[in-house]
């Protein structure tokens, strides 16, 4: 009978409560598709600032701007949180050059560009083309003293972009150095793309202190089929030259921006994106969108006069792509301090539109964020799903601290054509398709600091 009453007087309430709640979500979304800022701060970000490789002039010059931006979105108070960053630099051009002896003894340039972390080489030798690790460890007697080439492509049946990604990722984090094992004296790796163009796309890889640390090198997709093509018909040498280094690690600085909590100020939700990029293109998507992103979610929750209950801590990473230092460093000084965090959300898929979130945290608390969909279906998002979480966030998850965590879920076709390249310029991105993934954020963000997990 208790039970009946009180699910008599809870039902109304939910009804209420979930009305209220849609109400204010429509605020804010008004407001963003109309005052947002997210679209003029990502030009400044990517037009003046541009690329911003982590240690290099532009990084510092948008660690200002970071700072400056979240003082005019309506931080309460920005922290400069400093952590040691590795200097990496990529010295060159880099450049590869396949010989394909046929009737003709032609010389190709191919498209290239050496992998973040790299470090230089030159060198000319046969190439043996692989399409996996199995091949590697098949035919690791033919390996020695040859340039190996890994044409391990983005498998086209899966149909988010981001699972294509994870699983040829490998190839490109650790190809080099499996193949060094075996006396390879170079590494190429096929783009991590499913697209038709022949860019090249760079990214981070990691040598195992183990072997000898060999150039490794990302071929456009059509180079990496031709070359692949070439392989299989005759004899082919290819001239690689790079010109990587690490120059001794430096200082950078977490921008954190702040907003006070009025019930709970000591437990935390943190919301952010990465600030450093590669040194191609602007880092328009790659994350310059989840940055300004992240600002807009600060800027509307002022605008609405919003008082969270929680502290609400907008932060824009460190050194994502050539190391996590940011992330790291954020989680570290978290433990240290004995912080508690009640959830953390990146975003770093691309400002396209947003399709929903993916959660690292319990069933139960899996459970109650889906009884919210209805509240985010209107702007784009119909899936809550388990399994996600993002790099700069990771940390915060492990076991000592084991935060609740999720990612934004922006549609996946097109981020892989201009990941990593060139071609992730600001004229890429929409200016509502970005405005809507900071909807779905901000809607996220205030239904968690209301009802908790
Ligand atoms: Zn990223």
């Amino acid at each position: 009978m208790k039970k009946l009453l009180l699910l008599f007087l809870l039902v109304p309430c939910i009804g209420f409560c979930q009305n209220q709640d849609a109400v204010f979500i429509k605020k804010m979304s008004d407001d963003i598709l109309i005052n947002g800022k997210a679209y003029e701060w990502l030009h400044h970000l990517t037009k003046k600032i541009g690329n911003r490789l982590t240690a290099s002039s532009p990084f510092y010059k948008a660690i200002d701007w970071g700072k400056a931006t979240l003082q005019v979105a309506g931080a309460d108070n920005v922290i400069l949180q400093e952590c040691t960053i590795p200097h990496w630099v990529r010295g060159n051009n880099d450049e590869v050059a396949v010989t394909y002896f046929n009737s003709k003894n032609q010389n190709i340039q191919l498209h290239a560009i050496a992998l973040g972390n790299s470090l230089a080489g030159k060198v000319k030798a046969a190439v043996i083309c692989l399409n996996n690790f199995e091949e590697l460890e098949k035919r690791k007697n033919e390996i020695k003293g040859k340039i190996v080439f890994f044409n391990y492509a983005f498998n086209q049946t899966y149909v988010e972009t981001s699972t294509a990604y994870g699983d040829a990722g490998k190839y490109r984090y650790t190809g080099a150095s499996r193949a060094a094992k075996y006396g390879a004296v170079g590494c190429l790796v096929r783009s991590l793309s499913g697209s038709t163009d022949n860019l090249p796309h760079t990214g981070a890889m990691k040598y195992n202190d183990s072997f000898p640390k060999i150039p490794a090198v990302a071929l456009g997709l059509q180079d990496a089929d031709k070359l692949c093509k070439m392989c299989s018909n005759n004899k082919v040498v290819v001239a690689m030259n790079t010109h990587g280094k690490f120059l001794k690690d430096t200082t950078a600085y977490n921008v954190i921006g702040e907003l006070k909590g009025n019930e709970n100020a000591d437990e935390l939700i943190t919301i952010g994106g990465h600030l450093d990029s590669w040194d191609v293109g602007e880092g328009a998507h790659d994350d310059g969108a989840g940055i300004v992103q992240t600002m807009e979610v600060l800027r509307v929750l002022k605008a609405m006069n919003y008082h969270p209950k929680h502290t609400i801590r907008f932060v824009l990473f460190a050194n994502e792509e050539n190391g996590l230092r940011g992330g790291v460093k954020y989680a570290d000084e978290a433990i240290a301090k004995k912080e508690k965090h009640l959830f953390a959300l990146e975003t770093d898929g691309g400002g396209f539109s947003p399709r929903g979130f993916s959660f690292k945290m319990s069933d139960e608390q899996l459970k109650k964020v889906q009884s919210w969909l209805s509240l985010l279906q209107p702007y784009g998002t119909h899936k809550l799903e388990a399994g996600g979480g993002g790099a700069d966030i990771g940390p915060l998850a492990g076991d000592i601290l084991k935060t609740p965590i999720a990612e934004l879920l922006p549609d996946s076709q097109r981020y892989f054509d201009i990941h990593h390249t060139n071609n992730d310029v600001f004229e890429t991105v929409n200016r509502r398709e970005l405005l809507l993934g900071a909807v779905n954020m901000a809607a996220l963000i205030y239904l968690i600091d209301k009802y908790g997990l």
